[in-house]
């Protein structure tokens, strides 16, 4: 039986994207994705050789305007010249060429610039941590792709047809709502700075259009770096915004790291906005005519308060534990949610979600039928499926809503997560709970189900904290720690009426679910390893979060929540281009060790340990949904190692 991705691919002839509903739909491959997979890099790059030759043999900006006025007019081949000399010394920064197209139809051809510390002049002070430099390296990224566009230098000649021209434009990949370690825009521990960007190299036809290209590359691109990667190039305000921009993500990263202080998973700060202007624009919602926002203020009993580096924030802290949140449809709830599973990111000022954090391994889990599942011990779970299907290691090409609920949370234990975030609207209803007439009338003899409802209670003895969003059912209010309620967007604390709610149905029915139930299996989940496929063959990622390539079955993480930028996609498919990958299959003993140790790899020396294309459109996704990503994968093979 083909996986969904074969059952696209039969269907729309070449890898449609997505289900039915938002997030789906437009996804097919265009010429411009299905060239790539043609595409090889001519020259690549040692891996660990990403730093560039700045050394002063390097040719000068003359000797690019020479070499490109010398090939104009010749055929578009001759733009492979670029690679003779490799890189180029302007007055305050390198410029370097690390892909050229073969010709003018293909992907545009890659270049970088490098602005030696010494020339771009940032205070010291705003590289001296990790998280400093990544909160640098977004603003100038931010700059860098406005200038771009400003002047329109990502303007695209596309005139008549084969023989027209084209090209000529210099793309930098769009930054998003969060702050997150890209390859776009790198700031090195030294205070050097590394820009990533693509150029159309323009033709005529297949001829090449040197003139222009020289005014692109030597014009355009000095313009762009002089205006936005040097310190100087900023005035006072600006440089004013920089430094906000920086302190605000160092808070936002110490508010996180302090949670496990005052036994929090989660942290909302008065006064934030957090719904969404629209259901796919992730920019604050803005009041309009009727549409009030009202913005968010804890309730009394839990608020708390933390001193951050830069400032005091005033909040509602979630408490380790069992918490859920009930209230009326439309009233909030799910927006909550959103912004929490968003918390482990950081915000630039005025999203408005800044100061919403939560704990660094905190995992949005649903149902997603059709996902791939291997070797997953889901028996905590489901037992006796019909014909004796062993769930101690259940595999499947296409679970179901219930299945596939329970795998994403058998795995997310495996890797050792510690917050589990659920909404009732994206989950499957039988694996939530099970009511006592259900229950008369279906024996438990005959339900493979054991609902989470049933295992809370464990998981909080493992040290495993739930949020749950649930307003159809009081199932929950027996065993929770904490209930809120959401009414018209504002939360009040209402544990005690649930409780005494909980404790009169109990008396009345003398059922209460969580006791009730003998079932065999305790909560226990199993290591696995993988051995993830790594091959030359190129991956594309589209905005609707698959992952496609020429001769792999098509990986789905559209429902992989917490993938929120398709540079994480992107640095997913890189991965399983990726040598250092295929030297983790051998060095790791299982998943949540590989995971761990591609970590380790990063913070010790930055994302581009994994880009070894070179390229500025990564972005460094959570090791959890690395994770995710390979556990969906369906040419990954998996063994339980106990
Ligand atoms: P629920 O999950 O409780 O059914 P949602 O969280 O989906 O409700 O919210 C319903 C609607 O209310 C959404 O359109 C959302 O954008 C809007 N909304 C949520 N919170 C606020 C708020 N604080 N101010 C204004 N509108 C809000
Ligand atoms: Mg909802």
């Amino acid at each position: 039986m083909p996986g969904r991705g074969e059952y696209y691919k039969q269907k729309y002839g070449g890898g449609r994207g997505g289900r039915g509903g938002g997030r789906g739909g437009r996804g097919g491959l265009d010429n411009h994705h299905q060239e790539s997979f043609q595409e090889s890099y001519v020259s690549q790059p040692s891996q660990s050789d990403t730093k560039p030759n700045t050394s002063s043999n390097a040719a000068t900006q003359d000797s690019l305007v020479r070499l490109l006025r010398r090939i104009d007019g010749q055929s578009y081949n001759a733009y492979k010249d670029l690679y003779r000399e490799q890189s180029w010394r302007f007055p305050q920064f390198s410029l370097h060429v690390t892909r050229v197209q073969s010709d003018a139809f293909a992907p545009p051809s890659c270049f970088r610039v490098y602005v030696p510390a010494a020339d771009a002049k940032f205070p010291r002070d705003f590289s001296t941590s990790q998280i400093r430099r990544v909160a640098l390296a977004d603003y100038l990224h931010r700059n860098f792709h406005a200038n771009c566009r400003s002047n329109r230098y990502d303007y695209k000649e596309a005139s008549g047809g084969w023989s027209g021209s084209k090209g000529g434009d210099i793309s930098v990949v769009q930054p998003c709502q969060h702050v997150m370690e890209r390859t776009a825009v790198v700031v090195h521990p030294n205070g050097d700075v590394e820009a990533r960007f693509t150029v159309g190299l323009p033709a005529r036809g297949r001829t090449i259009m040197g003139e222009m290209a020289s005014q692109v590359l030597t014009e355009n691109v000095s313009h762009m770096v002089r205006e936005t990667l040097l310190y100087g190039a900023y005035s006072n305000e600006s440089k004013d915004e920089m430094k906000q921009h920086i302190l605000s993500v160092e808070d936002q990263d110490s508010l996180r790291a302090k949670l496990k202080e005052k036994g929090l998973v989660a942290f909302v700060c008065n006064g934030a906005t957090l719904p969404r202007m629209t259901g796919d624009s992730d920019k604050p919602l803005v009041e309009a005519g009727d549409d009030k926002v009202v913005t968010f203020q804890s309730p009394k009993d839990m608020e708390v308060s933390f001193d951050l580096p830069n400032r005091k924030v005033v909040g509602m802290g979630i408490p380790a534990g069992i918490t859920i949140l009930v209230g009326g449809g439309f009233h909030g709830k799910s927006t909550l949610l959103n912004a929490l599973q968003i918390g482990i990111y950081n915000h630039i000022p005025g999203d408005g979600r800044e100061f919403v954090v939560t704990e660094n391994s905190a995992v949005k889990i649903r149902s997603e039928d059709g996902r791939s599942v291997q070797s997953v011990d889901i028996s905590p779970f489901i037992s006796n499926l019909p014909y004796g299907k062993d769930t101690k290691s259940f595999s499947t090409t296409n679970a179901s809503g219930s299945t596939s609920q329970a795998a994403n949370v058998m795995e997310y234990l495996e890797m050792g997560c510690t917050t589990l975030l659920i909404d009732e609207d994206t989950s499957a209803t039988n694996f939530m709970m099970r009511d006592e007439r259900m229950q008369m009338l279906v024996s438990d003899e005959c339900e493979p189900i054991t609902p989470f409802s049933y295992r809370v209670r464990e998981l909080r003895e493992a040290g495993v904290s739930c949020i749950i969003v649930i307003g159809g059912s009081g199932q929950y209010f027996g065993i929770a720690d904490h209930v809120l309620m959401a009414n018209s967007y504002r939360y009040t604390v209402v544990t005690d009426k649930a409780k005494d709610i909980a404790k009169m149905f109990e008396e009345r029915e003398k059922l209460e679910p969580t006791k009730k139930k003998s079932k065999k299996t305790n909560l226990h989940w199993t290591d696995r390893k993988s051995k993830v496929r790594v091959s030359d063959e190129r991956w594309v990622a589209d905005r609707h979060g698959y992952l496609r390539s020429k001769d792999s079955p098509e990986l789905d993480l559209s429902l992989v929540e917490q993938l929120v930028d398709i540079g994480q996609t992107k640095f997913i498919g890189n991965l399983f281009e990726n040598k250092l990958m295929g030297k983790l299959n051998e060095t790791t003993k299982n998943m949540k060790d590989m995971g761990e140790e591609m970590d380790k790899q990063m913070d010790e020396k930055g994302i581009d340990v994994f880009n070894h294309q070179q390229v500025g459109t990564l972005v460094r996704p959570r090791r959890y949904e690395i994770l995710a990503a390979i556990n969906r994968d369906r040419s990954t093979p998996f063994t339980q190692t106990k």
